[in-house]
């Protein structure tokens, strides 16, 4: 394979190699001399282009080092070669500096470890790819936190952090990284190991070098004082005024002076950090919320000056726009609600937190009566209750989520949304800002923290058409307010591409030669991330752009491609004032919107998360950027773009990428912007085996809902594969499926033969009388798992049904059963569910126009109705069953609320335990489930926070994906299970339930058929 000369390669200086060439002998050398994980295909190093920045540059290679020898022989190697290096954490800046022609070095799989905690000296020494939140998570037993709380708290690592001086919402008591941080030690460009702590205790080489800058420093102080932005929030450059503090809150408390500070915004330009020391934090006991409500945009900016003078630890903004999107979302309107009085311009959330509650009323009180003096009585809400406040603070966070889930070409861009003013220019800052965006036919909406006077603000812009134009022409209009203010241009996400070129401006000729001198002094050969800080490209050079524009070396270009699902909601255009989107289908994308949906991943990088959401299983198992949410998206977008070669799309490299996705739609929810990798499998696969052929497997697993009426009638014959020896090798031979693993049990009383004679169900007229009559009906949507394989689990959710008086229908048909086509959507045979589906659909069609609800037992059929029915161009039919369609437990906890469910239950023999199915999660079904748990007397029934059980259908069953599979269950599920013997464990899915009693050889039960034996008979 070809590789493009990176640009910092051609020609490679002192060396007489072609770019090339030495991409192949770096590759080469780092696969002979170190243990690491060598990645230089082209969709590995596509993976790598890209941070949450606009740009995109292809590195030389990625190396993943397993230990500290793998990176100082990298690093050897790479000055021998004379290739530039990039140390990367999360891959979660803004601004473009964690992307580069070099050799990427991805610290997040293999050092992320806490070395060391003093708790009573407050501190620790942490491996630089760890992540924020697993730092805090192991020091909440002793009462601390790192109170440097970025948003991306759940995926920045300590090392990417230091190296943005990244800072967190709540910076006005705690400060920067910069003030957080102890000591370091880290890689030199020539390969020495140093550490950098105290100025005071430094000897030999960094002592040398701290005398080297403060030299720097005596010699620029003039400028140091003048140019230099007086404000907390001021990232940009190299921290040169450690000598010489020009900040608002000293660097130490002791005002002395500490080298590793040097480093922390150096972002990778300096040196390559390899641990860090660490000052910690008291967490905070208790905490309190005053919500202040302000009639006009301006009156809010004018009283954060005023407000921070009474001590809180945070004051963020929520403008209209973003009040108005959490209104409108019904999951969070109650919270919003309860923070507004009347219908405000603004809201600011300001928080005091401390070690009492009780010491904290005081400071509330003081807030109401400020804002009395402020011309605002009654204009605060209190809020004491910290559960109402948590709530609040994620309506805040999805707020931002909403914006960034605009649809169309374009986005929301990042690249003036930190700049810091004093607090006492802020009303006029925000309104001169937002006349320069009107200017420009664009908007803003405003949120963040106005505490500090950095205010998060993204024009949309159309970076494939004149965003670069635009972009330039608002960072000019809006430096120029920045001066008039004397702010600071980069107060929160470093520099990167976007804002190095305003480095110079912001600190002057000298100061910026100054910055020059200590690049070279620690890095004379450019090694380190090189074009950032220092020599700097112009942030708005096309070439550099995800999405360049015509005029640029490569545009970027959607490549024509028939979907077999419908993606014509996000092949529209925005409006970037009114931000309303065009009609479906008319965004002239000629993917039909495939590539438009794929290209809403912003490279957030939130799916690296491991809290109790469920994206994404496979990234929680091999820490890969490929086997993540971000990773599929980024490769699919530089297939559909003609990126990496023709035919990338139904290229195998494709197939390796999405192989490990299980489908488990935590995605769909979970990401920001609602990436739904699931859907784009779906797509994939179609596509893939389209071109490359179905295999036994595939055909023996999609068909399955045709052949399992006969396969139980020799259900004797197939069962044999778990019973003769040899067979279920022969199995894993002939068709992939694992030797480990039993197959469902086949057996002869399968549910559909049964409807007439059990009792339970009246015929289709019988229930549409029954439904004209107004009584109380459903038909109840048996799957074929449960119908083959667990019919009991059929008739007991008819028996509770039936309990609780609803007349009872059951669709089925004479050759078979019906079926919602989710086998064949699993194995790419998309035209064969369409078929099934329109199928179901018919026969549901007219029973839900009659009002009758559909309810169903297994969590990813029934779903399907109300997700993958609506994308196969099935039109209103598949409308009206989507809204009638229920899961067992919705429908009687929806019932159960509106008082129509009468059945009674006794009290269960022991403590319930539950596994949600992730489809359950992704569309908010596992609530109802605990409220239907409840109905049963004395019920706690317990949720085991666990993300894909590791089944997936078909998925852990496959020889090739069962090590992967046991490990997703082994994540969280199975140890839970296991801590509780005596459970009743309940697990609607039913390839959940088969690794649960795989992995501990527990039985796990429906929901109905809890529900069943506890029925109390009437
Ligand atoms: C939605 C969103 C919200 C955000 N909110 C905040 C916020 O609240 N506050 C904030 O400050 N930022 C915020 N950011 C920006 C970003 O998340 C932070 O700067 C974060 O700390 C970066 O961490 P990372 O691990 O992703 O670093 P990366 O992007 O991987 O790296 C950042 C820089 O550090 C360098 N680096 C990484 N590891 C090393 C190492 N071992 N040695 C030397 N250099 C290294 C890299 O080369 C790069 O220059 C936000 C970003 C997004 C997308
Ligand atoms: S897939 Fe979603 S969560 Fe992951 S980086 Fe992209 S936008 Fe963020
Ligand atoms: S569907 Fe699940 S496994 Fe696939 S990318 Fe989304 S979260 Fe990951």
């Amino acid at each position: 394979m070809r590789i493009d000369p990176p640009q910092h390669l051609a020609p490679a200086p002192g060396t007489t190699l072609p770019a090339n060439d030495i991409s192949e002998a770096l590759a080469s050398r780092l696969r002979s001399e170190t243990q690491g994980e060598v990645l230089f295909d082209a969709a590995s190093r596509g993976r790598y282009a890209t941070d949450a920045s606009i740009y995109q540059i292809m590195p030389v290679g990625v190396f993943v080092p397993t230990n500290e020898r793998d990176i100082e022989i990298a690093l050897q190697i790479a000055r021998e070669l004379k290739v530039p290096v990039l140390p990367r954490g999360g891959g979660t800046s803004q601004c473009g500096q964690t992307t580069g022609a070099a050799l990427v070095l991805d610290n997040t799989k293999h050092f992320r470890k806490v070395l060391e905690v003093d708790p009573d000296a407050g501190t620790a020494v942490v491996e630089p790819g760890l992540v924020l939140d697993h730092l805090n998570a192991q020091l909440k037993k002793h009462g601390l936190w790192y109170p440097v709380d970025v948003s991306t708290s759940a995926q920045a690592t300590l090392g990417g952090m230091a190296g943005n001086n990244s800072c967190g919402s709540r910076s006005i008591a705690y400060g920067n990284m910069v003030h957080n941080v102890l000591g370091a030690t880290a890689w030199m460009a020539d390969g020495e190991l140093l550490q950098f702590g105290p100025v005071a205790e430094a000897t030999g080489r960094t002592r040398e070098i701290a005398d080297f800058v403060r030299q720097l420093a005596i010699q620029h102080r003039s400028e140091l004082q003048n140019q230099w932005p007086k404000v907390l929030r001021r990232v940009a450059g190299y921290n040169l005024d450690i000598f010489d503090n020009q900040n608002e809150r000293p660097y130490t408390r002791d005002g002395s002076v500490n080298l590793a500070h040097l480093l922390i915004g150096s972002e990778g330009t300096l040196a390559y950090t390899r641990s860090l020391k660490l000052k910690l934090s008291t967490l905070p006991k208790a905490k309190v919320l005053g919500v202040i409500n302000f009639p006009t945009f301006h009156s809010a900016m004018d009283s954060a000056q005023h407000i921070v003078k009474l001590g809180p630890t945070a004051v963020e903004l929520v403008d209209r726009t973003m009040i108005e999107l959490s209104l409108a979302n019904p999951a969070f309107r109650p919270t919003v609600e309860t923070a507004l009085i009347g219908k405000p311009a603004a809201i600011l959330l300001v928080e005091f937190s401390g070690a009492q509650k009780a010491d904290l009323l005081p400071q509330l009180k003081q807030l109401v009566e400020l804002m009395g003096d402020l011309g605002l009585p009654g204009s605060v809400v209190e809020m004491v209750d910290e559960a109402r406040q948590k709530n609040l603070w994620e309506v805040r966070k999805a707020g931002l989520n909403i914006m960034m889930s605009l649809k169309g070409d374009g986005k929301p861009v990042s690249f003036i949304e930190d700049c810091a003013v004093p607090l006492e220019h802020l009303a006029e800052y925000t309104d001169g800002l937002t006349e320069v965006f009107a200017r420009h036919g664009s908007r803003g909406t405003w949120y963040a923290h106005a505490s500090v006077g950095t205010l998060h603000v993204r024009p949309i812009l159309d970076m494939r058409v004149d965003g670069g134009r635009k972009m330039r022409a608002i960072a000019e209009e809006a430096s120029a307010l920045v001066r008039k203010y004397r702010g600071a241009f980069s107060g929160e996400h470093g520099d990167g591409i976007c804002r190095g070129e305003w480095i110079e401006w912001q600190f002057g000729p000298a100061i910026n030669s100054a910055f020059r001198s200590i690049k070279q002094h620690f890095d004379p050969d450019n090694l380190y991330n090189p074009g950032k800080i220092i020599d700097t490209p112009r942030m708005d050079d096309g070439n550099l752009f995800r999405f360049a524009p015509p005029e640029s070396s490569r545009p970027y270009k959607r490549i024509p491609i028939q979907p077999v699902l419908d993606w014509s909601a996000w092949n529209v255009h925005a409006d970037p004032v009114t931000e309303e989107t065009t009609a479906p289908g008319t965004g002239g994308d000629v993917s039909q919107g495939f590539a438009k949906a794929v290209e809403m991943c912003n490279n957030n990088g939130h799916c690296r998360k491991f809290d109790a959401g469920t994206m994404c299983p496979s990234y929680r198992v091999t820490r890969d950027e490929k086997h993540l949410t971000r990773g599929r998206a980024n490769t699919l977008r530089l297939a559909v773009s003609g990126q990496l070669g023709p035919d990338a799309f139904t290229s195998d490299a494709m197939y390796e990428t999405m192989d490990l996705c299980v489908g488990c739609k935590g995605c769909k929810r979970d990401c920001p912007t609602g990436v739904d990798m699931a859907k784009m499998k779906v797509e994939f696969l179609a596509h893939y085996k389209a071109k490359h052929g179905h295999t036994l497997k595939d055909r023996l697993v999609a068909h399955l809902p045709r052949y399992a009426r006969l396969g139980s009638r020799f259900h004797w014959l197939l069962n044999l594969r778990d019973k003769l020896p040899g067979a279920a090798w022969l199995s894993e031979v002939l068709l992939g499926l694992s030797a480990k693993r039993s197959l469902p049990l086949w057996r002869s009383d399968i549910f559909w033969p049964s409807i007439q004679t059990s009792g339970h169900f009246v015929n289709r007229d019988q229930i549409l009388e029954a439904a004209r009559q107004g009584k109380k009906t459903a038909v109840l949507f048996v799957d074929t798992f449960n119908g083959t394989f667990e019919s009991e689990n059929a008739f007991a959710a008819a028996r509770v049904l039936r309990a609780a008086g609803y007349a009872l229908h059951a669709v089925a048909k004479d050759d078979g059963h019906h079926c919602c086509g989710r086998t064949y959507l699993a194995s790419g045979m998309v035209e064969e569910a369409r078929s099934r589906l329109r199928d179901l659909v018919g026969a549901l069609a007219p029973l839900a126009q009659a009002g009758i609800p559909v309810v169903g037992l297994e969590p990813s059929c029934l779903l399907t109705l109300r997700d993958e029915a609506l994308v196969m161009g099935l039109g209103e039919p598949a409308e009206v069953v989507s809204r009638s369609a229920f899961l067992l437990e919705e429908f009687i906890a929806k019932e159960a609320r509106a008082g129509r469910f009468s059945a009674r239950f006794r009290a269960a023999s022991a403590p319930i335990l539950l596994h949600g199915h992730c489809h359950q999660k992704a569309f908010d079904a596992v609530n109802p489930i605990l409220e239907v748990l409840r109905l049963i007397p004395e019920a706690k029934p317990e949720l085991i926070e666990s993300s894909c059980c590791g089944m997936a259908g078909s998925f852990g069953y496959e020889k090739s994906h069962y090590n992967v599979s046991m490990q997703m269950a082994e994540a969280s599920l199975l140890p839970a299970v296991r801590a509780k013997p005596d459970a009743i464990v309940v697990a609607d899915g039913t390839s959940c339930r088969h690794q649960i009693a795989d992995g501990t050889g527990r039985e796990a039960r429906h929901v109905a058929s809890l529900l069943s034996e506890l029925l109390e008979v009437q």
